[in-house]
């Protein structure tokens, strides 16, 4: 199976995926389903969240082996070291190695709402950095290392420059390329790259896309991992909240024209937080390939 790093000298610009895994036998069955009309849009590889509010973290390399398997789709896993020894996480990769896997998302992750005081002692990883470090060290060239990026600083680092200095440091450790949270203004976008490019990494950083299709959700989700609703999300959506169908509709237009915007301004790419479902992905998809 394809590394993402040789996906990238073949296409200047890539169109992702990310799902999450399921808690229940039937949200996995249907997710399959959902896999299958994902896979008909021919994205370039699909990731798969690690522990963040969705089920089993044994699952995420089951969904990621799925879509390599079945559909010949490059799988990207999400790996996290919260709550983790670094014994475990080689084994872990060991694991992700064994399933043909060759492409990780190195995230240090948050410690879980049913033990938020834990904290990394002498033989876990604190930073992401730390685990891009130990994947090098301990497999080589194996896997394309991808890390996580926030426009917006981080949401214990709102401090950008200083965030941004964070992330060269990964990339110094062996990462690969970038995927950004979720954000509004592509001005916050394009600073951001223009602040990482100046600190001297050269690597792509791809846009995290969210459509909006329930505004309250989005802005009791905002509030958790510090994206900002700009004024702009606020007056489009506020005034239409209780009316699905036109909330559908209009962020199936306002994420069309942030993707067409991106790319126009050089954007190597789209992921897409599909939140397991095919539409509205598959629309905004359609409309931008045009
Ligand atoms: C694309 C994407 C995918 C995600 N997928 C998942 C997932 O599957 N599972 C999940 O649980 N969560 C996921 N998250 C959320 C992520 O785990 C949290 O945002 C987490 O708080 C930060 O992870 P990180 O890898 O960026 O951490 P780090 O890079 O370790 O950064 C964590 C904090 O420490 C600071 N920092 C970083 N490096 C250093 C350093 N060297 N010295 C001092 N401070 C430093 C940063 O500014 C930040 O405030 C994802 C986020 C994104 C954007």
């Amino acid at each position: 199976m394809k590394k993402i790093k040789d996906i990238f000298r073949e296409k200047g610009k890539t169109f992702s995926f990310e799902l999450f895994p399921p808690k229940t036998e039937e949200g996995f069955r249907n997710l399959l389903n959902t896999i299958d009309g994902l896979c008909a849009l021919e994205p370039d590889f699909i990731s798969c969240t690690y522990g963040a509010g969705g089920g089993g973290r044994e699952k995420t390399l089951d969904v990621v082996q799925h879509i390599q398997d079945k559909h010949a789709v490059a799988g990207l896993a999400h790996l996290t070291c919260v709550l983790h020894t670094k014994e475990e996480i080689k084994n872990i990769l060991k694991d992700i190695q064994s399933r043909g896997i060759r492409n990780v998302l190195a995230l240090r992750g948050d410690p879980p709402q049913d033990n938020p005081r834990w904290k990394p002692g002498e033989d876990s990883f604190r930073y992401s950095c730390e685990l891009c470090t130990f994947i090098r060290q301990n497999f080589g060239d194996y896997f394309t290392i991808g890390v996580a990026g926030f426009p917006e600083g981080h949401i214990l680092c709102p401090d950008r420059a200083l965030d941004a200095r964070y992330l060269k440091i990964k990339i110094d450790n062996g990462a690969d390329f970038v995927i950004t949270q979720l954000f509004f203004d592509n001005k916050d976008y394009f600073d951001y790259v223009a602040r990482l490019r100046s600190l001297g990494v050269t690597n792509r950083v791809i846009p995290g896309i969210l459509p909006i299709t329930h505004y309250k959700n989005l802005v009791k989700f905002c509030a958790l991992c510090g994206a900002t609703i700009t004024p702009e999300v606020k007056e489009i959506f506020e005034p239409i909240q209780d009316d699905q169908e036109r909330t559908l509709k209009a962020g199936i237009d306002f994420a069309v024209r942030q993707c067409r915007e991106l790319l126009d301004g050089g954007a190597p790419g789209l992921h897409f937080y599909c939140l397991n479902k095919i539409s509205p992905t598959d629309k905004i998809l359609s409309e931008i390939r045009r």
